[in-house]
């Protein structure tokens, strides 16, 4: 088939690795200035503005049977444009929804599902009323174009609480949330294919550093069952809500045993990356599976795996000398905090995983070193 994917990043990268695998053809969509180095030799790269004519940019990436995202801020236009010519999975209204954390947040609770406390505010008095309603510390977030922890603040006390309201006027709608006292960050990465048929990866625990994640540990351990029923109840309800084509990824808070949803990407996401070397089908596979009407493959792996990704800097070529490891490089420049590559590892042994695990990171980032 071809298939077409808006955006250039290592998201889009991966799927076409994948995909060409599986014999399909890729074009991609570029915004205006959007860097397209990860996707290089990979398939024709169109670049987009909204002065260009659907009919015109179907045709310029090749008549695509199916079109796909890859990044968080793709302009919904662009997509639902294009779902005049050919399926677009998953749906502009599911991407329109998660691009949006109180439309989010909102449909969330709406479906039953827990998340931390919010409320969304457009100005300096229903700031202050929110963050006095669910109390200090709180976490204000803008609705939309923040990702990483980027466009957030920790407001810890009034006085900046007062320092924000001051900015107010200058700032996008936010959602103001609760501090959710959680033991451990989990995700859970599902794939629902165009029939309708499920699979759910493990959950996979996942550690953060300065709001970028760092490590995902598979299958997360010490969960309880009711736990995975729990995150299993929620993929569920979230794939059938939106009859979801494609890979979701849903972020939660492991609060003693009970899940909060923190975020969705309707998307691969870098929590399922450790999937391409522990010898189940790929989310990158099962995402080009499932939009291609193919039932998705194996999820379960048979050892525990690992993945810890490659912010603003390269591994030295001893760690990659390990037998363990597998290097995934996307082709892009080195610039502090970002995303370069990712190393996958596993073993038949958790703690070894584990002390590995520490040693990767220990070797890549060495103590305190801010990122
Ligand atoms: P986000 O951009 O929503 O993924 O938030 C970035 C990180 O901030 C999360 O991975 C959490 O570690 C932390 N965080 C976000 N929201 C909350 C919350 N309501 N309570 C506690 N921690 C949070």
């Amino acid at each position: 088939m071809r298939i077409a994917i808006a955006g250039c990043g290592q998201l889009a990268r991966m799927l076409a690795l994948a995909g060409w695998e599986m014999g399909h053809h890729f074009s991609f969509i570029a915004d205006l200035g959007e860097g397209t180095d990860c996707v290089a030799g990979l398939g024709e790269v169109v670049v987009w503005d909204e002065e260009i004519p659907f009919a015109m940019l179907f045709e310029a990436l090749g008549s695509p049977d199916v079109v796909t995202v890859e990044k968080e801020h793709v302009n919904v236009n662009l997509i639902e444009g294009l779902a005049e010519y050919c399926r677009v999975a998953p749906s502009p209204g599911a991407i329109r929804v998660c691009q949006h954390r109180g439309r989010e947040k909102t449909l969330l609770q709406s479906l039953g599902i827990d998340t931390a406390p919010f409320q969304v505010v457009e100005d300096a008095p229903s700031l202050i009323a929110a963050v006095e309603s669910v109390g200090y510390p709180a976490f204000v977030k803008s609705c939309e174009l923040g990702y990483d922890g980027q466009n957030q603040w920790l407001l810890r006390d009034t006085a900046a609480l007062d320092a924000l309201a001051d900015q107010m006027d200058a700032l996008p709608p936010l959602v103001v949330e609760g501090a959710v006292h959680f033991d451990r960050e989990l995700s859970l990465i599902a794939a629902r294919s165009l029939s309708g048929e499920i699979a759910l990866y493990p959950l996979a625990e996942n550690r953060h550093r300065e709001g970028i994640l760092l490590t995902s540990e598979v299958p997360a351990d010490n969960v309880q069952a009711a736990t995975i029923s729990q995150a299993t109840e929620i993929a569920h309800t979230l794939l059938e809500h939106w009859s979801y084509v494609g890979v979701l990824s849903i972020e939660m808070f492991d609060e003693g045993g009970k899940l909060r949803v923190n975020e969705l990407a309707p998307r691969v996401h870098n929590s399922g990356h450790w999937s391409q070397n522990a010898g189940v089908t790929s989310q990158f596979t099962n995402h080009i599976r499932a939009i291609t009407d193919t039932r998705p493959g194996a999820t379960a792996p048979g050892q525990f795996a690992g993945m810890v990704n490659l912010l603003g800097r390269a591994p030295a070529d001893e760690l990659l000398e390990a037998a363990d490891v597998s290097l995934h490089w996307y082709n892009k420049s080195i610039r502090s905090r970002r995303k370069v590559g990712h190393l996958n590892i596993q073993s038949a042994d958790r703690q070894q995983l584990q002390k590995r695990l520490v040693e990767l990171e220990s070797a890549l980032y060495p103590d305190g070193e801010p990122l």
